[in-house]
C-alpha cells in the first residue's frame, strides 16, 4: 500500500490550485499580447482563430507543457461511449541534417493544437457514418483549460476537444452541450431584454455535479468476475449488517478512505477541479464529493476528469472506485445530482430571489419558464438519464423515480399559488431559527425545504436534477435541460411581446400575466409529496405525466419527432443526430445487459454450481457416516434442500441460456432490447435469488467469491 506521507507543513490549496492547467488566466500571462487579445475576441464573438494566432498559442502551450515534463499531447474528447477517449502523440519531431543525422526536437504547431483526426471508425456513430466517411475530427475547445496528466516517465498534455464527423455531425457528448449553451444564451438574452434588462450580453448555464461512488479493496474486488467485467455485483447475499444502522451517512470517514480523499483532492486541485465537500454517503463504503459550481461546459469536463481521477487515485491506494449506479443489490445506489442554474454576464444568479422588486419579478419569470420547460419536455429529460445502470436506481426506494416532477418548496409554492389566484403575497418573510440558547445567534432558515425524493428540486437558488446516474456524462442531461429552457425562453419572448402589445405601458403587469399563465399551464409537473409512493405512480398517470420506468420505454421517446422537435429548433441536435443517439442508446443497453447476463451465466456455471456440488457431496458422505436414525433423517432434509436448489439452479440457468441464444440468432436491436428487458432480466433476477440462497446455505469455505460483508465492510477496521 502506498504509504501516506505526512507533510511537515501543509501548504494552502491556493498555492497549487490549477498548477497542471493552462487556461485563460495562464494564457493572459504567457501569450504575446496580440495573440491573447485575438483569442479573447474569438471566444467572445465566436470567430475562428487565425493560423498565426494558433501557432503563437501552440508555442506558448508547448513551452509551458514541456517545462512541466510533458512528452506527449493528446486531443481529449467524449465519444458517445460515455467515457473519454484520447490518442497520444509525442511532441518530438525529427530534423534530418545533411549527413542524414537526425536531430530530435520538441515541436507543436497551431494546427496540431486546433485540429486532430483520430480514426473515428471504432467509435459509435449510430449509423451516421458509412465506411467511406469513417473520418472523424477533433477540434480544440478554447473555453476549457488544457491540463496535464502525469505519467511515470513523462506527462501528457490533454487538449479538451469536440469530436465530429465529415459533415459536421456531432459524434460526442460535448458538442450538443456547447450548442445548447449558445441557444440558451441567445434566447434568454432576448427574453431578459424584453423584461427590462436591456444591457444583458450573455447568459451562462452553471453546474455543480455532486458525485457519489463506492470504494472497495482492490484485492477483494479482483476476485469478483462480475465487478471486473460489469462494474457491479450480479449476485451476493445480503450482509448481516447493511445500511440499517444509518450510521454511515456523514459518519467519520475511515482512515484508509481519508488518506485516499486527501490524495484525490490534491490531484483534483492541481487539475483545477474546485472540490468543496467530501463525506460518507448512506451505504457502507459509499462516499460523495461536491465541487463548487462552474460554467456548465467546464463543470462537465471537470466531472469526467474527476471520474478518471477517482479511479486513478483509488488504484494508487490499492482500492477500486465503483461509479456504477447500483453496485450492490439491497444497498443504496449512486447518483450524480446536477445542480443547475443560469447567470447573466454580471454574474447574477437568475434563479436567486433578489432585493429589488424588479429582481424578484425576474426571478419568478425564470422559475415559470423552467417549470413550463420541464413540464413540456419531461419525457426527453427522462430519456436523457436512461441507462441500464440507472434503471436499478430509478423506481427503487432510494432515488428519484422514473417520473419527472418538480419540487419547489412550501414558500415558492405558496407564492405561485397566490399569483395564480390573483392574490398578492408577501414574498420573502424572514424565517428565523431560534434555538433558545443564549450565546448561539439566531440564524436565518434556508427558505426552501427539501424533498429528497424529488427528481428535479428547487433548492433556493438552483434546481437540482437528482435523477442523473453516477456514471453518466453530465453533458447529456444538461444539454437537454438547456435546450428545453432555451426553447421556452423563445416561446416566452413571443408570448410576452403579445401581452405587451395588448397592454402597452404596463410591463410588470404583462410579466405577471405571463408568470400566471405559465405556472398554471405547467401545474401538473409540480409535486411536493413522496415520489417513491405507489399512489404517486397512479396520480402522475392521471395528471398525464410520462411514466417511463425502464430504459426501453424512456429512450423510445427519442423516436417521437414531436417530442424531440425542440432539439432541432434550438439547433442542439439535428434529426439524424437524434436518430443516431437513439440507436446508440439501444445498442448500449443491449450490450450492457448481454454482458451482464453472460457473466452471470458463467458465474453460476463456474462458481456457484461447483460450490454447491462440493457441499452436496460433503453432506451426502456425512449422512452416510451418521448412525443415529433421527440425525440421519434430519440430514436428509438438508440433502433435499441442497438438491432442490441444485435442480432449480440448473433449470433457470437452462432457460436463461436458451434466451441468450435466441437473442444471438439474428434479432434486430429493438427486438433484442424487448427480449432482454421482458424475459432475460426477470430470469436473471430469479437465478440470482437462487444463487444468493445457495450462498447462505453452504459453508463459508466452499463459497468461492468475496461476500457482500467482506466487500462492503473492508474499511470497517481501518
Ligand atoms: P445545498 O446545501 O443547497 O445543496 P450547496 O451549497 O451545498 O447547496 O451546493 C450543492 C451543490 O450545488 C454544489 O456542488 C454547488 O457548487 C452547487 N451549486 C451551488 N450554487 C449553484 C449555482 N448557482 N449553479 C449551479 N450549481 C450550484
Ligand atoms: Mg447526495
Amino acid at each position: 500500500m502506498k504509504t501516506f506521507e505526512r507533510l511537515d507543513q501543509p501548504t494552502p490549496i491556493s498555492d497549487y490550485f490549477g498548477e497542471l492547467t493552462f487556461g485563460l488566466a495562464q494564457m493572459r500571462e504567457k501569450l504575446p499580447k496580440e495573440a491573447y487579445l485575438n483569442l479573447v475576441k474569438s471566444l467572445d464573438q465566436g470567430k475562428k482563430l487565425t493560423s498565426e494566432t494558433a501557432d503563437a498559442i501552440a508555442t506558448a502551450i508547448k513551452e509551458w507543457a514541456v517545462q512541466k515534463g510533458a512528452t506527449h499531447f493528446c486531443h481529449w474528447f467524449q465519444p458517445m461511449t460515455g467515457l473519454t477517449a484520447e490518442k497520444h502523440d509525442a511532441f518530438i519531431s525529427i530534423q534530418h541534417s545533411y549527413h542524414s543525422e537526425i536531430r530530435v526536437m520538441e515541436r507543436f504547431t497551431g494546427t496540431q493544437l486546433i485540429q486532430g483526426e483520430p480514426d473515428a471508425s471504432s467509435f459509435p456513430s449510430g449509423g451516421m457514418r458509412s465506411t467511406f466517411e469513417a473520418r472523424g475530427y477533433t477540434a480544440w475547445d478554447p473555453s476549457s483549460p488544457l491540463f496535464i496528466i502525469e505519467g511515470v516517465r513523462g506527462h501528457t498534455l490533454c487538449i479538451p476537444t469536440v469530436f465530429f464527423g465529415y459533415h459536421g455531425e456531432a459524434l460526442d457528448n460535448k458538442t450538443p452541450l456547447l450548442r445548447s449553451n449558445q441557444a440558451l444564451s441567445k434566447e434568454a438574452c432576448e427574453f431578459l431584454k424584453l423584461l427590462g434588462d436591456v444591457d444583458v450580453k450573455s447568459v451562462t448555464a452553471t453546474l455543480g455535479a455532486e458525485q457519489e461512488y463506492f470504494l472497495l479493496d482492490r484485492e477483494l474486488a479482483r476476485q469478483r468476475p462480475d465487478l471486473v467485467l460489469t462494474g457491479r455485483t450480479l449476485l451476493g447475499a445480503p450482509s448481516s449488517r447493511g445500511q440499517q444502522l444509518e450510521d454511515h451517512y456523514f459518519g467519520s470517514i475511515p482512515n484508509r478512505v481519508k488518506e485516499f480523499m486527501e490524495d484525490l483532492e490534491f490531484e483534483a486541485y492541481r487539475l483545477g477541479i474546485p472540490l468543496k465537500t467530501r463525506h460518507n454517503e448512506v451505504a457502507p463504503s459509499q462516499f460523495e464529493l461536491a465541487p463548487i459550481f462552474e460554467s456548465a461546459n467546464i463543470a462537465a469536463d471537470h466531472n469526467t476528469l474527476l471520474m478518471e481521477t477517482l479511479k486513478r487515485v483509488a488504484y494508487q491506494h490499492e482500492m477500486v472506485c465503483l461509479i456504477h449506479e447500483k453496485p450492490f443489490a439491497g444497498i443504496n445506489g449512486s447518483g450524480k445530482h446536477c445542480n443547475w442554474s443560469i447567470c447573466n454576464d454580471k454574474g447574477e444568479n437568475l434563479l436567486e430571489p433578489g432585493n429589488t422588486p424588479h429582481q424578484n419579478l425576474r426571478f419568478l419569470a425564470m422559475i415559470a419558464v423552467v417549470l413550463k420547460a420541464v413540464y413540456r419536455h419531461a419525457a426527453v429529460l427522462r430519456a436523457s438519464i436512461a441507462s441500464a445502470g440507472n434503471d436499478h436506481r430509478l423506481g427503487a426506494n432510494e432515488a428519484p423515480p422514473a417520473i419527472i416532477s418538480v419540487f419547489l418548496g412550501e414558500l415558492l409554492e405558496k407564492i405561485l399559488t397566490n399569483i395564480e389566484k390573483g392574490v398578492a403575497s408577501q414574498a420573502t418573510e424572514a424565517q428565523i431559527i431560534h434555538l433558545g440558547v443564549g450565546h448561539i445567534p439566531d440564524i436565518s432558515k434556508d427558505y426552501t425545504d427539501r424533498n429528497r425524493t424529488s427528481p428535479f428540486a428547487f433548492t433556493g437558488n438552483k434546481f437540482e436534477f437528482r435523477a442523473v446516474g453516477a456514471s453518466a456524462n453530465v453533458s447529456v442531461p444538461v444539454a437537454i435541460v438547456n435546450a428545453a429552457v432555451a426553447e421556452m425562453f423563445q416561446q416566452a419572448t413571443q408570448d410576452l411581446q403579445a401581452l405587451l402589445a395588448k397592454k402597452p405601458g404596463s410591463r410588470d403587469e404583462a410579466v405577471m400575466e405571463l408568470i400566471r399563465a405559465y405556472t398554471s399551464e405547467s401545474k401538473a409537473i409540480r409535486f411536493a409529496g413522496n415520489n417513491y409512493s405507489e399512489a404517486w405512480q397512479k396520480e402522475a398517470k392521471e395528471r398525464g405525466l410520462p411514466v417511463l420506468p425502464r430504459t426501453p420505454e424512456a429512450v423510445s421517446t427519442m423516436k417521437n419527432p414531436k417530442a424531440t422537435e425542440f432539439l432541432t429548433k434550438m439547433k442542439v441536435l439535428t434529426e439524424p443526430e437524434i436518430h443516431a443517439r437513439y440507436h446508440i442508446a439501444v445498442e448500449r443497453y443491449n450490450k450492457t445487459i448481454s454482458i451482464e447476463l453472460a457473466t452471470l451465466r458463467d458465474l453460476v456455471q463456474g462458481h456457484v454450481l461447483p460450490a454447491l456440488e462440493t457441499q452436496l457431496k460433503e453432506v451426502l458422505d456425512f449422512k452416510d457416516a451418521l448412525t443415529q436414525p433421527e440425525a440421519k433423517s434430519r440430514c436428509q432434509g438438508r440433502v433435499t434442500e441442497l438438491e432442490s436448489l441444485y435442480g432449480n439452479l440448473l433449470a433457470t440457468l437452462g432457460s436463461l441460456s436458451s434466451t441468450l441464444s435466441e437473442i444471438e440468432s439474428g434479432k434486430s436491436e429493438e427486438e433484442m432490447m424487448t427480449i432482454l428487458a421482458d424475459v432475460a432480466i426477470p430470469l436473471s433476477v430469479e437465478l440470482r435469488q437462487l444463487c444468493d440462497q445457495t450462498e447462505m446455505t453452504i459453508a463459508d469455505k466452499h463459497w468461492p467469491l468475496p461476500k457482500y460483508r467482506e466487500l462492503l465492510f473492508s474499511h470497517a477496521l481501518s
